[in-house]
């Protein structure tokens, strides 16, 4: 017996001593971030921007693999079938990682099969159309759209997609019918949106800002109560003559269930760090995007809020028929 219980103790000392190793060598190779949309989207531009500052204080590179396809969600789910190491992270955002769940039947729990790690900034939506449409305010892009209603067309990254929440949200409070044509992500759509053959997206600033700035597209509002510093030209909702028309397109990054805790403290802090750095904060303002206060920023406060909009959006979205494509 004795001999049994030295034994145990032996082990136990063995094992606490490979998950120290595990915190103080990590990361000893590179890190993966599976981003569920297309190469230079606005998810795929953020997880850059904080993978490329996170190597600086991990040292070993980030790099993002684009896993596209049904909104985001076979992304998600490789992310989820990965090792739970911390050498794969899950970039997601409230489509993939809250009205996803309610859309698909997915393989994964959202809430229970991934840690979180830490939200990361957010967005308003836009509502912008290509520069052939004939409407100079928002008032007369619906007018424009009801008159064509049948015909005029709402590019999206699938159903479930930040830009197709955003779009359903927009009928919701106008009556309007959209046709919507779905994309891998929105730089495709944005593509086609600046070449015509789409008419309008509502979507994430962040992707929509440089062909505003360029005149490649046009924007009529933003779903904000307050105009954004880096286009103080766009109406937000109120002034445009949509009231309540209010979205936050937030994202965030995940690890698979059983990641180690402070391998996740690790990658946390690396990415607090990341959002303090007044270069990247530069970066991220030009793109429109905000960075969470401080307090939100612990995997527990993603944790919390992740429920929260779970619970805000299910019946919303359920409500809204929304079909996978
Ligand atoms: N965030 C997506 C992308 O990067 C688009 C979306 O959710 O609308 O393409």
């Amino acid at each position: 017996m004795r001999t049994l219980l030295a034994a145990a103790m032996a082990a136990l000392v063995v094992m606490a001593g490979a998950i120290n190793a595990t915190a103080q060598t990590f990361p000893n190779k590179s890190v993966t971030i599976i981003v569920p949309f297309s190469a230079g989207g606005p998810s795929d531009a953020l997880a850059r921007i904080m993978g490329d500052r996170m190597k600086a204080s991990l040292g070993q590179s980030f790099v993002v693999e684009n896993v596209t396809g049904a909104a985001g969600s076979i992304g998600v789910g490789r992310a989820v079938r990965a090792a739970p190491d911390g050498y794969t992270i899950s970039f997601g955002h409230l489509g993939t990682h809250v009205a996803n769940g309610a859309i698909y039947s997915l393989p994964y729990d959202l809430l229970t099969d991934l840690e979180p790690v830490v939200l990361l900034p957010s967005n308003p939506m836009v509502v912008v159309s290509k520069t052939a449409v004939p409407a100079k305010t928002l008032k007369e892009l619906l007018a424009w759209l009801k008159a064509n209603q049948d015909k005029a067309t709402a590019g999206t990254a699938g159903a479930g997609s930040g830009s197709h929440i955003a779009g359903v949200y927009l009928q919701t409070l106008t009556g309007l019918r959209l046709q919507y044509v779905p994309y891998r992500g929105t730089a495709p759509a944005l593509t086609d949106l600046v070449s015509g053959q789409i008419d309008i997206i509502v979507d994430q600033a962040s992707n929509s800002m440089q062909q505003i700035r360029s005149g490649g597209i046009r924007a009529y509002a933003i779903s904000d109560t307050k105009r954004l510093k880096a286009a103080p030209e766009i109406p937000t909702a109120e002034e445009a003559g949509l009231p309540g028309f209010h979205m936050t397109l937030w994202s965030g990054l995940w690890v698979p269930k059983g990641t180690p805790k402070d391998v996740i403290a690790r990658l946390n802090a690396a990415a607090v760090e990341a959002m303090a750095d007044p270069a990247v904060r530069k970066r991220l303002n030009d793109l429109g995007l905000e960075v969470p206060p401080r307090d939100k920023q612990t995997p527990q406060a993603l944790a919390a809020w992740h429920k929260a909009e779970v619970d805000k959006w299910w019946p919303i979205i359920k409500k809204a028929g929304i079909k996978p494509e």
